[in-house]
């Protein structure tokens, strides 16, 4: 048995609709190579940046994915070769070429991926009246109606600048 860390760029839609690894960014692969009867199974653990649009406050979520799968990858009818030299020949493969691994990853990517991601658990969302970002900007409208509430505002402003009498001048 051996093993082997690659860093690979990731391949193009390793994503669903909302939330995905971005086209470029490095998966890290552990890779544990085992030779069997019938060839060699791969067993990998996959980590990796996960970019996506939270659906309460359609903000930008940030998170991470971690995955493993396995794969057997057999020998074509090559039972008697010793398997030692065959697993040799398929890590310098490997090395070269991680495209084989490359469905296999998105597969399970996929899987692991949430369907409706938050920016964070407890993300308040936009204001169903206004439509501002409540978690930047918690607030209620209670009974009033927004333009009213700018209103009073700009009327209690007023009232603090002009609210007490000005003193006499000092003699
Ligand atoms: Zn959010
Ligand atoms: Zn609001």
């Amino acid at each position: 048995m051996r093993t082997l860390e690659l860093e690979v760029p990731a391949p193009a839609d390793l994503a669903i609709e909302v939330i995905g690894v971005p086209e470029g960014a490095p998966v890290e692969l552990d890779l544990r190579l085992e030779s069997v009867l019938e060839g060699v199974l791969v067993t990998a653990s996959a980590h990796a940046p996960l970019v996506g649009e939270c659906v309460r406050c359609l903000g930008e979520v940030t998170d991470t994915v971690d995955v493993s799968f396995s794969e057997l990858y057999a020998y074509p009818g090559a039972i008697e070769k010793h398997p030692d030299d065959e697993e040799a020949e398929f890590i310098a493969e490997m090395t070269g070429d991680a495209v084989d691994l490359e469905q296999s990853l998105r597969d399970a990517v996929v899987l692991a991926l949430p369907f409706q991601p938050y920016c964070r658990p407890d993300c308040a969302g936009l204001c169903a009246q206004c439509g501002k970002n409540l978690n930047e900007d918690p607030h209620d409208h209670d009974l009033i109606d927004i333009r009213w509430a700018s209103l009073k505002e700009s009327l209690e402003a007023g009232d603090d600048d002009g609210d007490e009498a000005p003193a006499s001048p000092p003699a």
